[in-house]
Order: structure tokens, then sequence, then C-alpha cells
């Protein structure tokens, strides 16, 4: 568990920023695997996708935020696992740390392989199909790794897509202009004033 979280610590200065340094037994155990969307004005703003596995947050940074629509298949560049206590985590980095920005808690849940499957074996195929259950994104989606990193072996670059459930939309980014933390209510502008956090 700690060197899963190695490169998590590595990369940041816990006397700078007020990101959760993921101390053992930080967060209570729950039955069902969580998940967060965390939208992050960094450099450039995106959305991170975590999931739950084995008392820690796979991660990945989706670029242009997750779409509704199937046919928008959106990068999702595969990043550090995190510390359970990241799910919490909403307020701003300070400029010149790593990740410096805003962070806004945009949808939680949970999350589910699809019955009969393991998302061990999944991701390490590269390809993973599972269930949201959060407040705005729900059903089924999937991540599968671009073939062409699976090869490089560097940086994993991978899509997550939407599947064609009840849950699809045409305008699939539609969702993506509700800017109010799942957590808190505050849009992006007010977590950045540091203004009502609870
Ligand atoms: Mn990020």
């Amino acid at each position: 568990m700690a060197s899963r979280l190695a490169r998590y610590r590595s990369k940041r200065d816990f006397r700078r920023t007020r990101e959760p340094s993921g101390k053992p037994g930080g967060v209570a155990k729950s039955q069902a695997l969580r998940f967060v969307v965390q939208k992050h004005a960094a450099r450039r703003l995106h959305y991170d996708l975590r999931l739950e596995l084995d008392g820690a947050f796979r991660s990945w940074a989706v670029t242009k935020g997750p779409s509704l629509d199937p046919a928008e298949k959106r990068l999702a560049v595969e990043v550090e696992d995190h510390p359970l206590e990241y799910g919490d985590f909403e307020g701003t980095i300070p400029a010149g740390e790593y990740g410096g920005g805003t962070v806004q808690l945009w949808d939680r849940g949970y999350w589910a392989p699809l019955p009969g499957t393991s998302a061990h074996e999944a991701l390490k195929a590269g390809s993973l199909k599972f269930l949201l259950e959060g407040e705005r994104l729900h059903g089924q989606w999937t991540l599968v790794r671009m073939k062409r990193d699976r090869e490089a072996g560097k940086r994993n670059n991978w899509l997550l897509i939407k599947h064609r459930d009840r849950h699809a939309r045409e305008n699939g980014d539609a969702l993506l202009k509700n800017d109010s933390s799942v957590a808190s209510g505050r849009r992006m502008s007010q977590i950045a004033a540091g203004r009502g956090a609870r």
C-alpha cells in the first residue's frame, strides 16, 4: 500500500498543499467501491476520474471531461494512484505546486466492474467495462487503453467511452455545464476564492 502511494507523495510537498498525504486508516472501509470525479482547473482544465481499488484510487485525467454521447471517446491519461482521502478533497492547490489550481468535487458515488468480471484482470488487459452510480454519472462505461501506449509502455493513454444505455445522451457535454460541487454546492470561482467551505 505504502509503495502504491509513493509516486503520489513524491510529487507533493505537504507543507505547501492541503491535499491529503494518505495516512493508513484515514478512511473507513465501505462495502461498495467508491468513485469521484474532480473538476481541476490546472494548467489546463480537466476532470479527474478516480476509481477505488485495493484501498486507493486508480486515477485518470480526462482532458475534455466525460461525455454521455457514446460516439465521443474521451482521452483519459492514467496518472498516479491517489489516497482514498482524496475523495473528500476540494480546494486550491497553490500555484507552483504539482497540479496547482482549483479542485471541485464534481461527482461521487459507487462503481463496480460488470458482473462476472474482474477489475484487476480487466485493467491489466487494458479494457475495463464498469458501472457508475453517482449523482451525475450513471450506467455503463468503458475505459480502454490505447494500443500504441500499451506497446510503448510509457504514459498510459486510455479512452473513456459511454456505453449505449438509457443514460446515454446525444448532447453528451450538456452535463459539464454543471459548475457546482456535489459536496459543498460551490462553483469553481467560489472555491478559488476560498468561500463557503464547510
Ligand atoms: Mn488533475
